[in-house]
């Protein structure tokens, strides 16, 4: 139980977002393996809140922008099925979630291959 979140200086979140949208082995890697530490038998998935089990897939890496913090950004845990969503439908449940956690934030995602340096 519990859901996966870390949180991570933002300008290098950045660049790993984009370099693993871009295809860079070693920054999907890395995002790939936020959770490795993760020491419990299951999780909660950041968007739908269903329990997965590690045995299963560990917590998929997802990264969005602190709602609180400017200078840092959240790598969030998604299950195998919202991980597997088509990108604007992933983008869409991520954000119902933060609004629902953050009432006045102003959610504004980025496409990763977008992103500024
Ligand atoms: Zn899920």
């Amino acid at each position: 139980m519990g859901i996966p979140i870390l949180t991570l200086k933002a300008t290098d979140a950045r660049l790993f977002a984009r370099d693993a949208a871009n295809g860079d082995a070693e920054a999907r890697r890395e995002l790939s393996e936020a959770f490795a530490n993760w020491d419990r038998d299951s999780f909660e998935c950041f968007c739908c809140g269903k329990d997965q089990s590690i045995e299963q897939a560990m917590p998929a890496t997802y990264l969005v922008p602190d709602p609180v913090h400017d200078s840092q950004y959240l790598a969030v845990g998604l299950c195998l099925e919202c991980y597997a969503l088509p990108q604007l439908y992933r983008l869409a449940k991520v954000r119902r979630v933060l609004k629902a956690l953050y009432p006045r934030y102003r959610v504004n995602l980025i496409a990763a291959k977008r992103l500024p340096p």
